[in-house]
């Protein structure tokens, strides 16, 4: 199968073909900021919350490659919408790419349990 795949750190866009999961290293910069390889698994996740009903959640998840991919989530009640993810340590734009405009299944299924089930991503609509 073929994945196109976009660089986090340099932007470059390009081509995997081959079995899965892909080997998450940049072919132009060598950067491990990448999409995930395979699916990812939820480690743990950290849900704070503060007197005025403001949470945030932080998601902890590796890919098939063992990477680690963050995602910080700001909700309020059942309402909560993506603010930052890291990749392999690295905070990247959530609106850099468009396959995280939807967060990953086991994200979503993660923060669902904590109660927040309408999830607005970071992306900006032009008015
Ligand atoms: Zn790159």
């Amino acid at each position: 199968m073929i994945l196109t795949l976009q660089c986090y750190q340099c932007g470059t866009e390009y081509e995997y073909l081959g079995t899965l999961p892909h080997p998450a290293r940049c072919v132009a910069c060598g950067s491990s900021c990448v999409p995930p390889a395979g699916s990812l698994t939820v480690v743990n996740s950290v849900h704070w919350e503060s007197a005025n009903g403001l949470a945030k959640v932080w998601v902890h998840t590796v890919d098939e490659r063992d990477r680690p991919f963050e995602f910080e989530i700001a909700a309020h009640g059942s309402r909560g919408k993506l603010v930052a993810i890291k990749v392999d340590g690295v905070s990247i734009d959530p609106q850099i790419d468009d396959c995280m405009e939807t967060l990953p299944p086991a994200v979503t299924a993660e923060i669902a349990d904590l109660g927040v089930k309408d999830i607005e991503t970071a992306k900006v609509e032009s008015s």
